[in-house]
């Protein structure tokens, strides 16, 4: 078993103050793979000051200078890519040839996205053409908290720490207690790039230990937090009185509007995407709403593919899903499933409780369907965080529509049909940061972000270099030439 228990603070992997072991288990095995120290409020304390110290000269670096960097990082990174797929496989149980593609992958292609951004961003600008003694400045707004989930680990890291350097601010990562793996990887990688002392600081800990101490610090100025909308509301009550900038990526419940005139493939494509990564995805489209006339052949082939969907261990290659996160996971997706077949409307159609066959280890479920359901159901309004699909019928757009929107969640949206109007016309309706239409999804650098309780920020692009900059209004600026 590895020991990992060091944090990396002002440049220097040092020793906890006052940590706590953790061990980190391989959910297909669950056996420890490895022992993370978590970190209390003194290391955190540590880790502020550090970023602290680091802001007035990191914040006065060049834009050139942090492409620079940035463009070192990636080097590594790619070097590394393997090494991060196969860590990630093994703390959080994404199957192993997913994980070197999609979830390695997303680091190096946020890296690739935000430094493209940071080519086109104009930190100084006009205010407007007629007005040229005013200057707007964007400066890094300072030292932030960055605190992350498990399910996406390098994705979520990337989508912070990488603006948060390219902008001149400095940080403390806290990752996920379940993922903390990747996160030292990604760290030895910045290390490697030659990212200067205290610029990038990482402390491993739980949310009431560390994630506390960086949301309520006064020497913390803005806190990006991606995970639970329980865990979102903590952070925003104990960031109140330091008046910091909290910017969430919360949870979500996305709807599905599969259309009659739908491509073939249309029901297929949602299935998958709603198992992918063991249905671990907050903008995983959970709830299928099928118009009517197609809806009992949507259910037959819903059926068919989650009976199809293959369940091993991650370290197998090949197309299976994998084990979910933890026991914990495992237990709450179990409770849901067992909700929903009680609730006593819905029709379980595939999965259901329990392992699938022949598994007697590891954190796996069955890939399940629910159809009939409907919208006021617990199962199509609590985000479930496994492979269940609850699917229902509807009978025209008008309703289409509202129940997609009936839900506290607002992160994404998904819309099949083959008359192009309809689907913009539905697009601009869906209460949720993003929309995909038939199974295309959003370019690199496009804004990632939730309406109502799946948060109030937008990573990627120019909108995740503004969640760590501030606005400087100049008057009286003596205009260049
Ligand atoms: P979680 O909220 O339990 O934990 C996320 C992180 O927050 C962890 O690092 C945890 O230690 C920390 N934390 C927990 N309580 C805290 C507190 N009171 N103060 C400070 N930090 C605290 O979530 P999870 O189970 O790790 O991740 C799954 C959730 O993340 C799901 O709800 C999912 O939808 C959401 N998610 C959202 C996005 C998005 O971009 N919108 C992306 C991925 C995951």
């Amino acid at each position: 078993m590895k020991d990992m228990r060091k944090f990396y603070i002002n440049g220097e992997w040092v020793d906890p103050k006052e940590g706590t072991d953790l061990e980190v288990i391989n959910p297909s095995t669950e056996e420890a793979i490895a022992v993370i120290s978590l970190g209390g409020k003194a290391d955190a304390e540590a880790a502020i000051s550090a970023a602290k110290a680091a802001f007035p000269s990191w914040s006065n670096s060049t834009k050139a200078e942090r492409i620079e960097l940035l463009e070192a990082i990636l080097d590594v990174y790619k070097k590394r890519s393997d090494e991060m797929g196969a860590t990630i496989s093994d703390e959080m149980g994404a199957p192993i040839s997913m994980s070197q593609t999609a979830q390695s992958g997303a680091g190096a292609g946020h890296i690739k996205a935000f430094i493209h951004a940071l080519k086109d961003y104009e930190f100084e600008r006009p205010l407007r053409e007629n007005a040229p003694n005013d200057r707007i400045l964007h400066e890094p707004i300072g030292v932030c908290g960055l605190i992350t989930p498990w399910n996406w680990p390098m994705n979520q890291i990337a989508l912070k720490v990488i603006p948060a350097i390219g902008t001149g601010c400095t940080s403390i990562l806290k990752p996920s207690e379940l993922s903390p793996l990747s996160a030292m990887l990604f760290t030895e990688i910045l290390h490697e790039a030659g990212v200067p002392k205290g610029v990038y600081n990482l402390v491993n800990g739980d949310g009431p230990g560390v994630g506390t101490t960086l949301s309520g610090h006064k020497d913390v100025d803005m806190i990006s937090f991606t995970g639970s909308t329980r865990a979102g509301s903590a952070i925003t009550k104990n960031a109140a009185d330091s008046v910091k900038r909290v910017c969430l990526e919360l949870g979500g419940k996305g709807a599905n509007i599969v259309f009659a005139d739908a491509d073939e493939k249309a029901v297929k494509r949602g299935v998958i995407h709603c198992f992918n990564n063991t249905g671990q995805s907050c903008n995983a489209p959970t709830r299928m709403l099928v118009e009517r006339s197609r809806y009992d052949q949507a259910v037959e082939e819903a059926r068919g593919l989650a009976e199809a969907t293959a369940v091993d261990v991650a370290s197998n290659e090949g197309r299976h899903i994998g084990p979910l996160v933890s026991q914990m996971q495992f237990d709450k997706v179990q409770n849901l499933i067992e909700v929903g077949i009680k609730e006593d409307k819905a029709r379980l159609v595939a999965g259901g409780l329990g392992r699938p066959d022949g598994m007697n280890r590891g954190y796996f479920v069955r890939p399940t369907v629910f159809a009939d359901c409907t919208n006021d159901m617990r199962i199509c309004q609590e985000e479930i965080f496994g492979p269940v699909l609850s699917m229902m019928p509807f009978d025209s757009e008008e309703e289409a529509i509202a129940i997609a929107n009936d839900t506290d969640y607002g992160l994404t949206n998904y819309i099949q049909t083959t008359d192009g109007e309809k689907a913009n016309r539905v697009a601009r309706q869906m209460r949720t940061g993003m929309v995909d239409i038939n199974g295309q999804s959003r370019s690199s650098g496009a804004p990632f972000g939730g309406y109502k309780q799946s948060g109030n920020g937008r990573e990627g692009g120019p909108w995740g270099l503004e969640e760590f900059l501030e606005v400087k209004a100049v008057g009286g600026w003596t205009p260049e030439g």
